[in-house]
């Protein structure tokens, strides 16, 4: 047997004890677990012939007023002091699970809030339906929409739709996790694991770039660290500093694989009197002075695959302005790549050395540009089972969200919830605090959820009134698989989760 089967043999749901060791029921594994070793996810042990849960409890502490100095606690645990304002919120980072769901979340907290009596049902979810979407502030082409994502050599998604100047990846979802071989579900948990803890994955697109993705940093494509986002498309950088080069230079292209500008013909250069030039681009014109096409998508000027801007003009027109000696600026969208050139006497661009007189303006495009980071959302469903943890109705809590009864958070971080149907929610992880994800070999990831609402509410809901604890008692006393709490500060830009939107649930006071 190797120590891996020996740590975590797992067995048909019955006895809680095999020999010397303890089941561990939090999830389908169900590992029996020997005396001081830990089962298949190292998230929960067997330590004093008791299942625990490895990780403390993370409670935060939020100051007296909005905009006070936060005290950091880091992961110290805690000394049982009440600290700052009692204004604690209990996450549901190292609380347990509520599987296999007949039983009430592992800590359902009361506590009064500027009058208003709360309740916080805390509970790790189990999501195996679950994903992360990730925008990637990039010109570069990275891939084909639709282009398969992969992880380890393994599918775990696919390329799905820019957004504006981003690209966007879709990972993750219960047919990589569950759907296809199991290599391809464990790399797929593990690359959701690792980008919602704020780590660092390499990610490869068929057909496409090599990006390695990390949450809050900059993407880094085949090799090379991104700076910035792009400004705007081509036609809108023509818009935003037409101004700029008016009487400095006579004609300017802002090269873009999505719409590339032409100022002479394009609606703010007519307005700001720009002179025709005869220019022809090679690409589809939209309308005039935007055009789209211009190249195939790639690692080039404005994300298209070329490196000389000159590929994209055809021949000029001397009917329609064209003269020697005219000028021409050529730039990129983040004001990265630029050119200079002037029209020699068969009415051919000559690159020229580029003139201190243009440096402002180019400079202008990349102080415009923020900078190109990697954003990732965590997507999961509080649907099915993880309801019952909360109320004997699984429904009346879905109702309560979505009429905002009922505030959502994932490990104190304000989520946006999805219209329709379900309990589906997209948070920002780095608004949650580190190591807040775990995961299950099923395989499946394990994110904190809470949920807050007023008392009197959660009574009306069919909440579980005898196993609401004040919060004094749970940090005394802990629960089922307490473990230690580590009271840290919360999060700067998350507010307290009730505060918001609770207020406005009051009886009589105006939404
Ligand atoms: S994988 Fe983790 S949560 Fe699941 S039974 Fe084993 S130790 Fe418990």
């Amino acid at each position: 047997m190797n120590e891996l089967s020996e740590r975590f043999e797992t067995h048909e749901a019955g006895d809680r004890q095999a020999g010397e060791k303890l089941r561990c029921d939090a999830c389908p594994v169900m590992c029996y677990i020997a005396e001081g070793r830990t089962g298949a996810c190292d998230r929960y042990g067997n330590f004093g012939n008791r299942i625990v849960r490895c990780d403390p409890v993370r409670v935060l502490d939020y100051a007296v007023e909005r905009g006070a100095p936060l005290v950091p606690f880091g992961d110290e645990p805690w000394d049982g002091e009440l600290v700052n304002t009692g204004r604690h919120f209990v996450t549901a980072i190292g609380s347990g699970t509520t599987y296999p769901d007949y039983k009430p979340a592992p800590f359902i907290v009361s506590q009064e809030v500027e009058g208003v009596d709360l309740v916080t049902v805390v509970t790790e979810g189990i999501f195996s339906y679950c994903g992360v979407k990730v925008k990637i502030d990039t010109d570069r082409h990275l891939g084909l929409e639709t282009a398969t994502v992969r992880a380890q050599g393994e599918a775990v998604g696919h390329v799905t739709t820019g957004e504006y100047g981003s690209q966007m990846l879709s990972l993750g979802g219960v047919h990589h996790l569950t759907g296809g071989s199991k290599s391809e579900g464990r790399a797929t948990c593990e690359t959701l694991l690792e980008l919602c803890n704020k780590k660092p994955v390499e990610l490869t697109i068929d057909g496409g770039a090599t990006v390695v993705v990390e949450a809050g940093k900059p993407p880094v494509i085949d090799g090379q660290a991104e700076h910035r986002m792009r400004v705007g498309c081509g036609s809108a950088t023509i818009g935003m500093f037409g101004t700029q080069w008016r009487g400095l230079v006579d004609e300017v292209v802002v090269v873009d694989d999505h719409i590339t500008g032409v100022v002479s013909e394009h609606q703010a250069g007519k307005v700001l009197g720009w002179e025709d030039t005869g220019i022809r681009i090679l690409g589809r014109k939209s309308t005039p002075g935007r055009y789209f096409k211009v190249s195939e998508p790639g690692l080039g000027w404005g994300g298209t695959s070329i490196s000389d801007p000159l590929a994209i003009l055809g021949d000029w027109n001397a009917k329609k302005g064209a003269r020697p000696g005219l000028s021409l600026l050529m730039v990129s969208t983040t004001g990265e790549q630029f050119a200079y050139y002037e029209l020699d006497e068969a009415l051919k661009p000559v690159e020229k050395p580029f003139p201190e007189r243009l440096r402002k303006s180019v400079g202008l495009i990349e102080d415009n540009c923020e900078p190109a980071l990697c954003t990732v959302l965590f997507v999961g469903g509080a649907g099915g089972s993880l309801r019952a943890g909360v109320t004997e109705n699984p429904v009346n809590l879905t109702r309560s969200v979505h009429g905002l009864k009922t505030y959502v958070t994932v490990g104190g971080a304000p989520v946006y919830v999805w219209p329709g149907g379900g309990i589906t929610l997209m948070v920002d992880v780095t608004r949650v605090p580190d190591g807040a994800f775990g995961y299950v070999p099923t395989p499946a990831l394990v994110a904190p959820i809470e949920f807050t609402l007023r008392k009197d509410d959660y009574l009306a809901l069919g909440g579980y009134e005898a196993d609401i604890r004040s919060i004094g008692d749970v940090l005394a006393r802990g629960g089922e698989y307490f473990n230690e709490r580590a009271v840290a500060a919360a999060m700067a830009d998350n507010p307290w989760p009730p505060l918001v939107q609770l207020r406005r649930a009051k009886p009589g006071s105006s939404p």
